[in-house]
């Protein structure tokens, strides 16, 4: 078997983090692979998975769109690939979003993840905070949840399976190949969450 090709949407947020992240994830589980940034609709074509990193969704969105991206994207979610959407990530791919003091907003999303979001949820910047959370669903018990300005899910559709809640709010959620976190696994020293995502691309390779 050829290594996996990972892609990480390099339009804006959290991209360098996640490429060491998963590429350390790989060589943890022993994997052949390779990890780059993508940005074209071409580019995308070519990967087994994609890591959408968190930012900011309205700007991930509208500069996603305008290149052909955001279309190439749904494709290859439709067809299967797993893709990981963090924080604005997670964002971009629900069906749909609105901010909690700004309500909804025009934002381009990829419309597949069957949950409504709450963004920044948990307050704007200086409300971000660290805490221990557990996704015993993927037999991670304890994970380090760095939020910043982060979403949570309010509701979910029924093909969708909640993997972790803090604080009563639904903060990791994942249908069939797409898998979403309200916060930032890359910013941890923690790789679990990686490598189940890497474990994820290899089962379809
Ligand atoms: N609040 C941001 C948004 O709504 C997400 C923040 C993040 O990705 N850390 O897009």
């Amino acid at each position: 078997m050829s290594g996996i090709s990972i892609g990480v949407l390099a339009v804006q947020g959290d991209v360098a983090e996640n490429i060491m992240a998963t590429k350390m994830a790989l060589e943890e589980l022993g994997l052949e692979g390779i990890v780059s940034e993508v940005k074209t609709p071409e580019q995308i074509s070519d990967i087994d998975g994609l890591i959408i990193p968190g930012g900011e969704s309205t700007v991930i969105g509208t500069l996603s769109m305008v290149n052909g991206s955001l279309k190439k994207i749904k494709e290859k979610i439709a067809s299967g690939m797993p893709v990981f959407g963090i924080c604005a990530g997670m964002i971009m791919l629900s069906k749909k979003a609105k901010d909690r003091v700004l309500g909804e907003m025009d934002q381009p999303l990829l419309d597949f993840l069957d949950v409504k979001i709450e963004r920044n949820a948990f307050g704007r910047q200086k409300d971000s905070f660290e805490s221990v959370i557990s996704i015993d669903k993927i037999g991670i018990s304890k994970f380090p949840g760095v939020f910043i300005r982060a979403p949570s899910i309010l509701e979910t559709g029924k093909d969708v399976e909640i993997l972790s809640k803090f604080n009563e709010k639904i903060i990791a959620v994942k249908q069939g190949n797409v898998l979403g976190t309200s916060f930032h696994p890359e910013l941890t020293g923690d790789l679990s969450l990686h490598k189940y995502f890497v474990n994820l691309i290899k089962a379809k390779h």
